[in-house]
C-alpha cells in the first residue's frame, strides 16, 4: 500500500488505515491511512507556511507545473480510471472520461492564470490614480463526495492553485483512492512542498481542523445541503468564505414541439449518467400533454433495452452499480412508496446481478406528496409529469428549494429566453444533456450553493481584489 497521506511534501501513513471497498463484490480494492485532527492540524500548517512562496511564483512558473499536472493525469487516465471503476462501481468508459476530464480543468487554468488581471479605473481628481490587484485568498481548504471524486477535487485545486493559493484537502472516505493518485501526479509534476495537502479520515475532525486554522480563507465543498449548511455555519465563525455546489432537483422539460429523438437521447444521460449519482442529473421529468405518451414511451422503451453489470465487464454496461447498498435501498424505498401511492412503473423489472445495483425505473401518475416527486433522488430512477403550459411548468419546476441545474427540449427560440431566464437554476441544458466544461461556471441558486466553479468566475472564488488609491 502506497502512503496516501500527504503534508509539507511527504507522502505518508498513520497507525490507523480505512479499507476501501468495491461495491459489486465487496473486495478489498485498496486501503488509505486514516488521520485525525493532528494530521489535519499539520497539512493546514504546510500549507500556511507554503503560501507566499507559491503566491509570489511567476504565474507563467504556477502555469507549467500545472500543465505537467494534468499531462501526468492525463497520461495516467486509464490506470487512475480503472481505480475509479473499482472503488465506485462506475462504467469503466465514464471512469476513465472523468480523470481525462479532471486533466483538462488543470490545463485550462493553468492557461486562464496566465491572462492579465486587475484593472486601472478612471480618476476622479488629476492627482489621483485608482487600481484593483488580484491576489490569491489564503489557504483554501477542499472537500469533496465520492460520486465523482476526481473531476470535482479537480475542479476546486486547479482554479486555488492557479491563482496562488495553497490547499488542504478531504476527500469522501468511500472513493478515495482514484483521486489520491490524481495528487499524486500534482507532487510528481514538482508542486513545491506544502502546496497541496491530502488527509483522509473522519469527515468532521480534518473539516473543524482546517475551518480553525488562521491561515484557511476559503473552504470549498461539494456534497449535500444538509452537510453544506454545518460548514457554512462553522465558516461563518472566522469568517471563512464559503465556496458550496450542494445538492440538485433538476427538472427536465420537453415542450411540445420538441426533437423527441434528441430528447430521448438527452433524458437516458441526464437521468443515467453515473447511475444517476449526479448533482445536475435530471430528477423531475415534466412532458407536454401533447407529446407525453410518445416521449414516454420511447424513453421508457430505452430503460428496458438497458443492461446491468459490473462497469468493469468488457460488454460495459449500460448501467452500473451504486455506490453502496444503502444508496440502494433509498432509491428503491422512494419507488415503493411512489407505487404505494398509486404511481405506475412504465419500466419492466430487471434480473440485477448481486451487489449494490439499483434497477433503473421510471413511474408516471406519482401524486406530489410522495419523495420520488420533490427530493433529490440520487439513483436511476425518475417521476414523469405532465404539463399543459409554459407558466405552469415553470411554477412546478422552480416549486424547490434547490436550484443547480435544469434541462429544457424545445426549438422555439423565443421561448428558449424565456424559460432560460425564469427557470431559477445556475445551469441550463438546452436541447443537450451534458453542461460541464472546465470554462464555464458551474453552481446553483436558492440551497443549491454559493458561488460558481469553472472558468474565469471560479478563479474569482479563490481571489481577493485589492483596491489601490494613489496620490501622483
Ligand atoms: P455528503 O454531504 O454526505 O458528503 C459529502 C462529503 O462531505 C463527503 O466527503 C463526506 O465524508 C463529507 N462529510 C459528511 N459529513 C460531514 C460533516 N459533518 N462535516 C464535514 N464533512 C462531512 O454528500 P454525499 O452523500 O457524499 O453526496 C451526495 C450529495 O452531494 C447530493 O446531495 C448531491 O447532489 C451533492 N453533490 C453536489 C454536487 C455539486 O456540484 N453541486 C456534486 C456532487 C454531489
Amino acid at each position: 500500500m502506497k502512503p496516501s497521506i500527504l503534508i509539507d511534501g511527504v507522502w505518508q501513513d498513520t497507525k490507523d488505515h480505512k479499507d476501501v471497498l468495491n461495491p459489486v463484490d465487496g473486495s478489498v480494492v485498496g486501503r488509505v491511512a486514516y488521520g485525525g485532527a493532528a494530521e489535519a492540524e499539520a497539512a493546514a500548517d504546510a500549507a500556511a507556511a507554503a503560501l507566499s512562496a507559491w503566491s509570489d511564483l511567476p504565474a507563467r512558473s504556477r502555469s507549467s507545473l500545472l500543465h505537467r499536472a494534468a499531462d501526468l493525469i492525463a497520461g495516467r487516465a486509464e490506470e487512475i480510471g480503472t481505480l475509479l471503476a473499482r472503488e465506485a462501481g462506475k462504467r469503466k468508459p465514464e471512469a476513465v472520461g472523468e480523470v481525462s476530464f479532471s486533466a483538462e480543468y488543470f490545463r485550462w487554468f493553468a492557461e486562464e492564470i496566465r491572462r492579465p488581471s486587475g484593472s486601472v479605473l478612471p480618476n476622479e481628481a488629476s492627482d489621483r490614480r485608482h487600481m484593483t490587484l488580484r491576489r490569491p485568498a489564503g489557504v483554501v481548504a477542499s472537500l469533496t463526495p465520492w460520486n465523482f471524486p476526481c473531476s470535482i477535487q479537480a475542479r476546486k485545486l486547479a482554479p486555488a492553485l492557479a491563482a496562488g493559493c495553497t490547499v488542504v484537502a478531504r476527500v469522501s472516505e468511500q472513493a478515495p483512492l482514484a483521486v489520491t493518485e490524481l495528487i499524486r501526479c500534482l507532487t510528481d509534476a514538482g508542486l513545491p512542498a506544502g502546496t497541496v495537502n491530502l488527509v483522509h479520515g473522519p469527515a468532521a475532525a480534518a473539516t473543524d481542523a482546517y475551518l480553525n486554522h488562521p491561515a484557511v480563507r476559503v473552504v470549498t465543498f461539494t456534497g449535500s445541503t444538509e452537510v453544506g449548511r454545518g460548514i457554512m455555519e462553522k465558516a461563518s465563525r472566522r469568517v471563512v468564505r464559503p465556496l458550496l455546489e450542494l445538492g440538485g432537483n433538476a427538472p427536465f422539460i420537453v415542450f411540445d414541439d420538441a426533437d423527441l429523438d434528441a430528447a430521448v437521447t438527452g433524458a437516458m444521460l441526464a437521468k443515467f449518467r453515473n447511475t444517476g449519482q449526479s448533482c445536475i442529473g435530471a430528477n423531475r421529468f415534466f412532458v407536454h400533454a401533447s407529446v407525453f405518451d410518445e416521449f414516454t414511451a420511447r424513453f421508457a422503451a430505452a430503460v428496458d433495452a438497458m443492461t446491468v453489470g459490473d462497469g468493469l465487464d468488457k460488454n460495459v454496461p449500460d448501467l452500473a452499480a451504486c455506490i453502496d447498498d444503502r444508496r440502494v435501498q433509498s432509491v428503491n424505498k422512494m419507488v415503493d412508496e411512489a407505487i404505494g401511492a398509486g404511481a405506475r412503473k412504465i419500466t419492466r423489472d430487471f434480473d440485477l446481478p448481486s451487489g449494490a445495483f439499483c434497477a433503473p425505473a421510471l413511474l408516471t401518475g406519482v401524486p406530489d406528496h410522495v419523495d420520488l416527486a420533490s427530493e433529490e433522488v440520487f439513483g436511476p430512477a425518475a417521476a414523469i409529469f405532465s404539463f399543459e403550459d409554459e407558466a405552469e411548468v415553470l411554477a412546478q419546476a422552480n416549486a424547490t428549494e434547490l436550484g443547480l441545474a435544469g434541462y429544457v427540449y424545445t426549438r422555439d427560440q423565443s421561448r428558449i429566453w424565456r424559460v432560460a431566464e425564469q427557470l431559477d437554476v445556475g445551469i441550463t441544458g438546452i436541447n443537450h444533456a451534458l453542461p460541464s466544461v472546465p470554462f464555464a461556471p458551474m453552481g446553483g441558486t436558492k440551497q443549491s450553493g454559493l458561488g460558481r466553479e469553472g472558468g474565469s468566475h471560479g478563479l474569482e472564488e479563490f481571489e481577493e481584489s485589492r483596491y489601490l488609491s494613489i496620490g501622483i
